[in-house]
């Protein structure tokens, strides 16, 4: 394999196609790992999980046969400003009740000048963990999960709302579902600890059940901040949810996928939820172009 990349490089670069790589050992080494990387993500199968059992629907994996990219890459489209721009970042026009999230971070106002980001995300998270907004979620929870990361990341991955393995470890996606992501983040050649993950809701709904509208109101003063500290370039949406309620859009992930929307200057992509891939491998494929086409629009070389 390693062998007839080379001599194909070096076929290429005799007839004079410039840009190449210099095809030394380095390269095809990268080139294996990176090819690695994706056909872990594609074939892998989820590992238990430590709190619930995971989904029932894993048997079928995908099968991928023949070229790791067989199907056609999507198009870039170009940001489309005018159907998806939400309100502005920040707490100061969010209205909600007084023992919600919104009054949070009056203190921070006045000292973001001075506090480094980690240490105005620990506050953030300090209030968060002091938030008692949603008393079912308040009384079923073991934890708040609040977000985890480089908080000087480029991209942010935006998940629903912490599972069994998330509300007991305190962070997110480490369960089944995150093992599934740090197999997508590693097949983009990056680290979790590159990234930033959170959620749309910083608490478990009880039985998994989806976050209502309600919930995510609740919860979203604590997300516009947590985003509005870190500032990242990039966020891709994990879900139908973390769409629905990051973009106001009524879309479904399938609508939204393939295009760059925008909040609040942010640049959003949109893909199906790792937890969706435990049930339905075959949408892999799709996941690893919307990987692709994020890494395109970053800039970041997965070859
Ligand atoms: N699913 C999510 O949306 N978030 C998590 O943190 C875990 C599973
Ligand atoms: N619907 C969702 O809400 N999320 C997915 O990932 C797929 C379908």
């Amino acid at each position: 394999m390693k062998k007839a990349f080379l001599q194909y490089l070096r076929s290429l670069s005799q007839s004079g196609v410039a840009d190449l790589p210099t095809g030394n050992d380095e390269t095809a080494s990268q080139l294996e790992k990176s090819m690695a990387a994706t056909r872990e993500f594609l074939n892998s199968r989820p590992a238990e999980s430590t709190v619930t059992s995971v989904p029932s629907a894993e048997t079928g994996m995908a099968q991928t046969t023949g070229a790791l990219d067989s199907t056609p890459p999507m198009q870039p489209v170009m940001a489309e400003e005018e159907s998806v721009r939400s309100p502005a970042v920040g707490s100061s026009d969010q209205g909600t009740s007084a023992s919600s999230p919104n009054n949070a971070s009056s203190n921070q106002a006045s000292s973001s000048q001075t506090l480094t980001k980690p240490d105005r995300l620990k506050i953030l998270a300090d209030e968060v963990g002091n938030c008692f907004a949603c008393p079912e979620l308040v009384s079923n929870r073991t934890q708040t999960v609040f977000g985890v990361g480089d908080p000087q990341a480029r991209l942010c991955f935006m998940g629903e709302a912490p599972g069994a393995d998330e509300d007991v470890q305190g962070e997110p996606f480490v369960g089944a579902a995150g093992q599934l992501l740090d197999r997508i983040i590693a097949a983009c050649r990056m680290k979790r600890e590159d990234v930033y993950i959170l959620n749309t809701l910083k608490c478990r709904p009880p039985n998994n059940r989806n976050p209502t509208d309600e919930e995510c109101a609740n919860c979203r003063p604590f997300l516009n901040q947590q985003l509005e500290i870190i500032q990242p370039e990039y966020i891709c949406c994990l879900g139908g949810i973390a769409a629905k309620h990051l973009l106001e859009s009524p879309l479904s992930v399938g609508r939204l996928r393939g295009k760059v929307h925008l909040y609040n200057g942010i640049k959003v992509v949109v893909t199906y939820h790792p937890a969706y891939l435990l049930r339905n491998p075959d949408a892999k494929r799709q996941v690893w172009n919307d990987m692709k086409f994020l890494m395109a629009e970053m800039g970041h070389d997965i070859t």
